[in-house]
């Protein structure tokens, strides 16, 4: 299966979004457990994120620098789109 960059990017933050039910529903039901383990697709999806989002040309994290149409590092076009 191969993603293009704003896929993964998707992929990665709906991960990270998914720790809020887990997190808020724990603390509702005053499940300690369950609560620490909210954070894990947290982190997952972090480090999904950072290691997905990078420069397809210099390989530079491009991570929460938003969608930006060139590489800050090499300066070249960046295809988001692209897989
Ligand atoms: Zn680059």
């Amino acid at each position: 299966m191969k993603l293009s960059l704003r896929q993964k990017s998707n992929l990665s933050l709906g991960v990270m979004l998914s720790s809020i039910p887990i997190v808020w529903l724990s603390a509702a039901i005053d499940w300690p457990v369950g609560f620490g383990l909210g954070f894990v697709p947290l982190i997952i999806g972090g480090i999904l994120g950072m290691r997905w989002m990078r420069c397809p040309h210099c390989g530079r994290p491009l991570y929460a620098r938003g969608f930006r149409p060139f590489c800050s590092e090499c300066g070249k076009e960046i295809d988001y789109d692209a897989k």
